[in-house]
């Protein structure tokens, strides 16, 4: 897949085996790929570079490992999601530092911001017209990881100071063009359109092409074992989201042992499985009909993967791998009484809901969001809550992923007993017709809950597919039905003043998705109506720390004109009547149209705490929508309102 010349290029600008990665090798790549927007030319020009970076490492251990850290470096992050250590420093602490480290004013460099719209730019021209007297030494890729794990790390009253201070240190021994990306890394984004997928493919196929070494095959043959290796690598990292652990035993065993050594491990939380939404009983059907499927209540609560540890360890972690163990210390406590004899290890997927233990019913999710987030003591608790379990994915040492859900479940009904007011199994019935699943539906919401899940329960389709939103899992939301069938997850990257009243505060808002694959949120409507004065207030105190001198570079404006930009942070659930196509606002475009689409007459729900803002909803979830209304029969007028 490469030619002498491309792999002699890299080759040049080399370092000896064993030797740390010169930093300037990472930023050469990151230039070339952000040279280029083809998916296929990333993955070769990265593919090359990790074979290089794999070769020439002799570390076997995750410590001293220089691949695992490029590998880190790539997605800008520095250790697993679950362990919570994230970049992400503001604007203004990087205004200063960029203005220290270089002698500029910070007017200056604001300046420049406004007009280059890209702090990583300001700061790589400000180094580069800096005078220096001597060459400073060369940063390698151990050292710049290390600097941005401090800096990540640094809490405390001389936090602030003791972060200027490293990145003072990182600035100043730049080069060429790495002063760019060492600020766009500690803004929290590379912007270099460098999606996750993209690199565990690249890594499979880095160690593929290193296990092969200088045997000669045929190039058929070759894209085959590219193509298995990948579907390894994906697989095992989908279980195990784990770079410490999956890296090192690449090094060691390649491939081929990593299905040995690497497998879903209690207390390392997997991505878990997302659902289809429907927007009538018979889109149901239409998928499900005539094979063995169940319908299940859908909780109103927040997801909780539950992991019990082979020491005795109990783990909740969200939706998004977060460790809310500290949150839920009640549920730590309680879960041990639903543990049947002879179970040592297990991951459970299940819903936590605000539970009113008095009149022994469900309390919606606003209930639960009243809970504090960290440092809760159990006798502090006021709001109550109560888990329903669904899935079971490992048990005593042995991964079910792969088995049917109907097992799944039925070893969790074996392994695990209902405690009232605690624990139960979410309640389920076998449905078959319409008839029934709307009675069901109907009972849900009585007892509580949005809606249903229908799963499918036996044959290949029901295994648990992590990270993945799957067709095999359909989520059918009562109060939705009317609409598009679900709500969209949008973030808040703009704003516009009000009028009248309005004036101290923002008066609407401008929303966006989320495209993963150029990594850019795409503007997709204006959000005014439906606050209260209240609201507007909070809101405006929550925003306006977020407000940017320009707009960021990864922000796909097309027509839209608000009054400030922000840093896309804050993410909001939202309802739409239905989705139209529009000459303003750039959601999903060239996906069904070369126009974007925008929302109609949307209407804000809350604030969804529990996700990022590259958690969003993404641009081809929009597209869906969009095209699933044009299949029902719905409106495809033009519009764009706002604007
Ligand atoms: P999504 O997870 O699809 O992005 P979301 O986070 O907004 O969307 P919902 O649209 O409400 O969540 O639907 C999926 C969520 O429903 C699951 O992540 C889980 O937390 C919850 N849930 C409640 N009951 C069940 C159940 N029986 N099976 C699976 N998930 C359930």
């Amino acid at each position: 897949i490469f030619t002498k010349k491309d792999a002699s290029a890299t080759e040049a600008k080399g370092w000896k085996e064993g030797e740390p990665v010169p930093y300037a090798a990472l930023v050469a790549t990151f230039e070339k790929i952000e040279a280029t927007t083809k998916r296929l030319e990333i993955l070769q020009i990265l593919t090359q570079f990790l074979l290089v970076v794999a070769k020439r490492d002799t570390a076997t251990d995750a410590k001293s490992s220089n691949l695992l850290k490029v590998v880190y470096l790539c997605i800008n992050r520095l250790c697993p999601d679950y362990m919570g250590i994230e970049l992400g420093i503001g604007e203004s602490l990087l205004v200063k530092s960029i203005a220290e480290s270089t002698g500029r004013a910070m007017s200056k460099i604001k300046e420049d911001l406004r007009k280059e719209g890209d702090l990583g730019k300001v700061a790589m021209n400000s180094r580069n017209n800096q005078p220096t007297m001597f060459k400073p030494k060369a940063l390698t890729v151990p050292y710049v990881f290390q600097s941005l794990t401090e800096i990540a790390k640094a809490s405390g009253n001389a936090s602030q100071n003791k972060k200027v201070g490293i990145i003072n240190k990182l600035l100043a021994a730049c080069q060429g063009t790495e002063a760019k990306f060492i600020v766009r890394s500690l803004e929290g984004k590379l912007r270099i359109g460098l999606a996750d997928k993209t690199l565990v493919v690249a890594l499979a196929h880095a160690m593929v092409l290193k296990g092969l070494g200088d045997k000669r095959i045929g190039g058929e043959e070759v894209a085959k074992k590219l193509e298995e290796g990948a579907e390894i690598v994906k697989s095992i990292y989908s279980e195990l989201p784990n770079y410490d652990l999956i890296i090192p035993a690449l090094m060691k065993g390649g491939i081929e042992g990593l299905q040995e050594n690497c497998k879903l491990t209690p207390g390392v939380p997997l991505k878990p499985m997302l659902a289809k939404p429907t927007k009538a009983i018979t889109e149901v059907l239409d998928r499900f009909e005539g094979k063995e499927f169940t319908c299940e209540y859908k909780y109103d609560g927040e997801r909780a993967q539950v992991h019990l540890l082979e020491d005795g360890t109990i783990a909740v972690f969200s939706r998004n791998s977060e460790n809310m163990s500290a949150k839920y210390p009640d549920l730590v406590e309680q879960l041990p009484r639903c543990i049947k004899e002879g179970v040592k290890s297990f991951v459970i997927d299940a819903e936590a809901v605000a539970y009113d233990l008095e009149q022994k019913k469900l309390l919606p999710f606003q209930d639960l969001s009243r809970r504090k987030r960290k440092d809760v003591r159990t006798e502090d608790i006021t709001v109550r809550v109560h888990l329903f379990a669904f899935d079971l994915l490992y048990l005593n040492g042995e991964s079910l992923l792969q088995k049917e859900l109907k097992e799944r479940r039925s070893l969790l009904q074996k392994h695990f007993q209902p405690i009232p007011s605690e624990f139960a199994f979410a309640v389920s019935s076998d449905c078959t017709t319409t008839e029934e699943i709307q009675s069901f539906l109907e009972e849900s919401v009585k007892d509580g809950c949005e809606g249903l899940m229908v799963k499918m329960l036996t044959t290949q389709s029901s295994t648990y597919e992590p990270s993945r939103r799957s067709i095999n899992w359909l989520k059918l939301k009562k109060d939705y039905l009317s609409g598009i069938g679900d709500s969209l997850d949008l973030v808040v990257i703009g704003a516009y003043y009000g009028k009248g009243k309005r004036t101290s505060v923002y008066g609407a808002f401008l929303l966006s998705c989320y495209d993963p694959d150029s990594e850019n949120y795409q503007t997709i409507c204006k959000i005014g109506t439906g606050f209260s004065e209240e609201i507007l207030i909070k809101f405006h105190e929550l925003l306006k720390p977020l407000e940017l001198q320009v707009v960021r570079g990864d922000i796909e404006v097309g027509g839209a004109k608000p009054d400030v930009w922000f840093e896309p942070k804050i993410v909001w659930e939202v309802l739409t009547a239905d989705l139209s196509l529009s000459p303003v606002y750039t959601a999903a475009h060239g996906l069904v149209d070369s126009r974007g689409i925008s929302l109609r007459f949307p209407r804000f729900i809350r604030i969804r705490e529990d996700k990022s803002s590259d958690e969003a909803t993404t641009s081809e979830q929009v597209s869906e929508f969009y095209q699933r209304q044009v299949t029902a029969g719905g409106k495809k007028n033009v519009g764009g309102e706002g604007d």
